[in-house]
């Protein structure tokens, strides 16, 4: 066996506290930054670049604009002992007028900054109390070093992430010596057709050019193209998992249909036009002899889980096994319900599998799974345990997957020989953008809500107007429907969050809503509370459910036709979007009230806005990866995908469309990228997904 070459040259892979000028302090700065290697503080690319070519002149600044300065310190004013949140501020002056400039949290500046100093500065021009300020987001120390002074201004120059003790003057001319010394060395990793299609600059120039460009037009080029490796990156490794899929034999299911057949006269309606082209790729899928590995995604409420049982029968109609995985108990619970019922008169067995199982119960359902003696399998997490194994498993349903990683996914998939996969999602994405994240999956969309559904009445309201809410709730319930009342609860205030819940659950049930039912649902709940609860809401025998966001995926009650959000501001828009979800889910008007407290943000004042605008939950994917931007919109380290270094959603959506033909075209040619061009670009990608692709022949 030859050896592993070594592509990357031995320089990269330099510890940064061996490059000139670095040493042990600033390394352990660095690494701070995940920044330990030449090859990392390359990638390090500058969050912005500021044309010092123009400064704006004091006198000339307008509230409200974003501007550099350029300016000579006066008086430094900490803020006052005890009172650290409050701002630091000094007097900046240039030979037209004079401003204050306001730093946040940033106290240890103090020793930093001193009166004389000359500095940049960047930030947002303010007025308080009748005076100019300058909100500064960064600033430098002007210090005259000689012929480094080309570096800091009269050009484009790269403005860093810094961090405490590592100011930017030192961390540019630090990046400037290393790319200086070591840009040429990093290996070229897109094949040379590519590049040229694309019209895309070598990878040193664009190293060069992403830190230290001669003009806008470069640095925009070194963009596109850092931007359009770390798309293609990913599309090659979802483009070969996808290919490995497809191309390996699965289970062919292609029974007469006779339990499907037997099951829709049974439905109290009848499926939508979006269900039946749904169920038609999903039944050809299964037919194939190649494995199922399709997403199916539709708006909360449009129906996905009676399209899983379809799948399902026609798994054990098949004679194969079927698991149903699902994020919580709770809705676990709900499906193992839905599915025994559907089921049942079928003469087919369904067993729940969660971590609330005795041992000794957990153990005969284990048993019985992997003697085939039950054919569906749902549960949690706890079905992809280690000990549990199935005797034939056909088909595997993954629900709420944005919940899971891919890994669990994958896991579960590994309890059978290559069964066919259905995932399914709430969580809409705009089509380009699903290609990120589901490039290895074939996707169904469910684009049609069953018919009669009314969109949701969504208002905003503040503290206020809780009394009128209240009367409005109590009217709800004596026309007979039932309400849900959410709480936040976030982890870091969980015992505060619940103590909230539960006293409110109390006051309700002692003051305004003595006399109805009041009910009170959260996580740290046992299970076979959380069922009991649960199973009195929807047999009606709770009016008014006070619940934390346990109820957030899922949750099907459609006679609960109003919820009350209390502190909306602190939800994240799609968790809101997904709560509502469980109204409006049976003929009657619903409504979802958003009460707000305290002075939300601008950012909270948007999701709320989002949320009374529309009921489209494409158009609020949309709103909500605008205002979180694309790591935390989908989760990246969670799904366990190689994340970007310099490519962010939406903004470069054209790009990813490229890579992604890009990455297909390869693929189709040269699968396990044997051939010799190949080379560097197989090793990053065997780099950047971290073992999680093993190509069929490394080394
Ligand atoms: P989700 O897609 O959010 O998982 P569910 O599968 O829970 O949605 O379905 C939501 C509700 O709509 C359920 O009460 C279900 O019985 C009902 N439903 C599903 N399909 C139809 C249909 N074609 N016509 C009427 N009601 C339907
Ligand atoms: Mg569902």
């Amino acid at each position: 066996m030859p050896p592993t070459r070594q592509t990357a040259s031995p320089g990269l892979e330099t510890p940064l506290q061996f490059v000139k000028g670095v040493g042990p302090q600033r390394a352990a700065l660095l690494a701070r930054k995940e920044l330990h290697t030449v090859a990392d503080a390359l990638f390090f690319v500058p969050h912005r670049h500021e044309d010092r070519t123009r400064l704006t002149p004091i006198r000339a600044l307008v509230p409200g604009a974003v501007v550099t300065i350029e300016g000579t310190l006066g008086g430094v004013s900490p803020p006052p002992p005890g009172r650290a949140r409050q701002p630091l501020q000094a007097m900046v002056t240039d030979p037209t007028g004079r401003i204050i400039a306001i730093w946040f949290g940033q106290r240890y500046l103090v020793k930093t900054l001193q009166r004389g100093q000359r500095l940049v500065l960047h930030g947002k021009v303010d007025r308080f109390r009748g005076a100019l300020t300058l909100r500064v987001e960064d600033f430098e120390i002007v210090e005259s070093d000689g012929e480094d002074d080309r570096l800091h201004t009269g050009r484009l120059v790269p403005v860093y992430s810094t961090t405490e003790g590592l100011t930017q003057r030192p961390l540019r001319r630090l990046m400037w010596n290393i790319v200086e010394s070591y840009a040429h060395e990093v290996p070229e990793m897109l094949p040379e057709p590519i590049r040229l299609r694309r019209k895309l600059p070598g990878l040193a120039d664009a190293l060069r050019s992403a830190h230290f460009p001669e003009s806008e037009t470069a640095l925009a080029a070194a963009h596109r193209r850092l931007a359009f490796d770390d798309f293609f990156l990913l599309q090659m490794g979802l483009a070969i998992l996808r290919a490995r899929v497809t191309r390996s034999r699965g289970i062919a299911m292609n029974p007469p249909g006779a339990l499907v057949r037997k099951l829709r006269p049974s439905l109290p309606f009848a499926l939508t036009r979006a269900q039946e082209r749904v169920w038609g790729e999903i039944r050809e899928d299964m037919a194939s002899p190649y494995p199922m590995h399709r997403l199916l995604q539709g708006d909360v409420g449009s129906g996905k889980t009676i399209v899983a049982a379809l799948a399902v029968l026609t798994a054990l109609e098949a004679g194969h096994q079927a698991a149903i995985m699902a994020p919580t108990e709770i809705l676990a619970e709900q499906h193992y319900g839905t599915f025994h019922r559907l089921l049942e008169p079928l003469g087919l067995e369904v067993t729940l599998l969660t971590s609330a199982l005795k041992p000794k119960e957990r153990a005969a359902r284990r048993a019985a799974l992997a003697a085939g003696e039950i054919a569906c399998a749902i549960g949690t997490h706890a079905l992809v345990r280690e000990g549990v194994a199935f005797k034939n498993l056909g088909l595997a349903v993954v629900d709420e997957q944005h919940r899971f990683g891919v890994h669990q996914r994958a896991r579960l998939r590994g309890k059978g020989e290559r069964p066919d996969l259905l995932v399914m999602t709430a969580t809409p994405i705009p089509r380009t953008l699903a290609l990120t994240l589901y490039g290895d999956l074939d996707v169904s969309v469910l684009d049609e809500l069953p018919p009669g559904r009314q969109p949701v009445k969504t208002v905003s309201r503040t503290e206020t107007k809780r009394a009128q809410i209240y009367t409005f709730l109590r009217d709800q319930i004596a026309a007979g429907r039932q309400v849900y009342v959410v709480y936040p609860l976030v982890e870091e205030s969980e015992a505060i969050d619940l103590k909230a819940a539960t006293d409110m659950a109390r006051q309700l049930q002692e003051g305004p809503f003595r006399d109805v039912r009041v009910g009170l649902l959260h996580g740290r709940l046992g299970s076979e509370q959380k069922d009991e609860i649960m199973r009195r809401f929807k047999a009606k025998e709770i009016d008014l459910l006070v619940s934390t966001t346990v109820i957030e995926v899922g949750i099907d009650v459609p006679n609960a036709a109003v919820m009350l959000i209390e502190h909306a501001e602190r939800f994240g828009l799609s968790q809101l979007h997904q709560l509502r979800g469980r109204v409006g889910r049976g003929p009657w008007k619903s409504y979802c009230i958003l009460l707000t407290s305290g002075s939300p943000s601008e950012d909270a004042k948007r999701r709320v806005d989002a949320m009374t605008e529309t009921n489209d939950g494409f158009r609020i994917a949309e709103v909500d990866l605008e205002l979180r931007g694309h790591g935390e919109f989908f989760g990246t380290r969670q799904s366990g995908l190689p994340e970007f270094r310099v490519a962010s959603l939406p903004r470069d959506t054209a790009i990813l469309e490229d890579a992604r033909k890009e990455a297909a075209t390869i693929v189709a040619t040269d699968l396990e990228l044997r051939v010799p061009e190949h080379r560097e670009l197989r090793h990053q990608l065997l780099a950047r997904w971290r073992g999680k692709l093993d190509l069929a022949s490394v080394g």
